[in-house]
């Protein structure tokens, strides 16, 4: 299948939005690498799906599969995970089914995934405001204001075995990025669809905008797909993968790296240490497998999702555990040094190449005297240059939104 890309905005654009026409990977399997992907298992008169892409997206998906491929039935669908990239097309399959007089897809799912689309449903705006901020979308974009999601018909916990069209389909529940996680192994075939658990980008197990992930789960559910050696991995991103040996390293060198970074942090927990100690002391494992590059998420998130998942948020600091307001703070520091020498100073540290501790020292002077133009003007000048140094989608998002409220400070306070 498609080559590894090797420079930082092809595989971006490969991991993230890849949209192909459908590709037959294997006998009857029909991959439709779309924003995420969807795989259909042609079974005799009948298919079996995984996952139904977003719903923007769905419309040409099933497109290429009714006109290229097969006009039977979809008999099964099967949700990897909740997100709505891989659910919110399910509504466009079912549509067809009734135009075409099939009897209605039964939706598959882990247990878990009804009460994440609860979840989803209770805050809906919160949902929409920090999709913007990770994925610097506009302020019109509702992504889960405007979902509409399909409940699924059937659960199951651990384990599942379905047949469509006497073929055998085999459902494994593990946490890894969701908590409501299933991948799916086609015997038969050796045909592997991960879901999230793989995406051609080191493992999104750290996402500071959202809820837990689980860093060592995912590693285990790596080596279990890797222990039945498949032949071919559709991933719930970017491009198929084909060959045995190929796909034993993917998997196993991601299980490795999520491995690595979380038995370092419960070593260190153990230690006694506070989560910025760890964070500083942590061996990071190497990222240059083309499915390991920190181009979403960012391995430092992983670290302290592992340390959310088995501690508290206490940071060590006995001024921060009844805190003071970071305005009040910043005040004060304010009031006491005075804004030109703070400003002054972290223009000297942006110089010496230091962005990091001088954005520390302008934030000090943005909330501490926050009609300073020159302050919102360096704050901008700051993360604009930090986006262009940073890889991880993720960290660009809050780094965008940094620009972008300095910018509307910055029209408020005319000049
Ligand atoms: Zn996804």
């Amino acid at each position: 299948m498609t080559a590894a890309p090797d420079d930082r905005q092809s595989v971006e654009q490969a991991a993230f939005f890849y949209r192909g026409p459908s590709q037959v990977i294997a006998d009857g399997v029909v991959f439709l690498p779309s924003f995420g992907t969807c795989t259909a298992f042609l079974c005799d008169d009948r298919i079996l799906l995984v996952d139904t892409t977003v719903a923007q997206v769905a419309p040409r998906a099933l497109d290429d599969l009714r006109s290229n491929h097969s006009q039977a039935p979809i008999e099964t669908i099967v949700y990897t995970h909740g997100h709505i990239d891989h659910t919110t097309g399910a509504e466009t399959f079912l549509a067809d089914a009734q135009a075409r007089g099939h009897p209605r897809p039964r939706i598959l799912a882990h247990r878990d995934l009804p009460a994440r689309f609860d979840r989803y449903r209770l805050l809906a705006p919160q949902n929409d405001f920090i999709n913007r901020v990770q994925f610097n979308l506009p302020e019109t974009a509702h992504p889960f204001s405007n979902a509409n999601l399909v409940y699924p018909d059937d659960v199951y916990s651990e384990a599942l075995v379905t047949t469509v069209g006497g073929e055998r389909f085999e459902l494994y529940h593990a946490r890894g990025e969701t908590d409501d996680e299933t991948w799916v192994w086609c015997p038969a075939r050796r045909v592997l669809c991960t879901g999230d658990t793989f995406v051609w980008s080191s493992p999104n197990a750290g996402n500071p905008y959202k809820v837990q992930r689980y860093a060592l789960e995912w590693a285990q559910a790596l080596q279990a797909m890797a222990a039945l050696r498949p032949l071919h991995l559709l991933p719930g991103h970017g491009p198929a993968l084909s060959g045995e040996d190929r796909i034993q390293d993917a998997l196993l060198t991601t299980a490795a790296f999520l491995r690595s970074i979380h038995d370092q942090v419960v070593a260190k927990m153990n230690e006694g240490k506070w989560l910025e100690d760890i964070l500083r002391e942590i061996d990071y494992p190497p990222t240059d497998k083309p499915w390991l590059r920190p181009i979403y998420d960012h391995p430092e998130f992983i670290a302290r999702n592992v340390y959310r998942l088995y501690g508290g948020w206490y940071n060590g600091d006995p001024a921060d555990i009844l805190p003071a307001h970071s305005g009040d703070i910043a005040r004060e520091l304010v009031g006491v040094c005075g804004a030109e020498p703070l400003l002054a100073r972290a223009r000297a540290l942006r110089d010496a190449g230091d962005l990091q501790i001088a954005c520390h020292i302008a934030d000090f002077v943005r909330k501490g005297d926050p009609d300073n133009r020159d302050a919102w003007l360096l704050w901008r000048d700051l993360f604009t240059a930090r986006i262009g140094q940073e890889t991880s989608l993720m960290a660009r998002g809050a780094f965008h939104s940094a620009v972008r409220e300095a910018e509307a400070r910055l029209k408020e306070l005319g000049g």
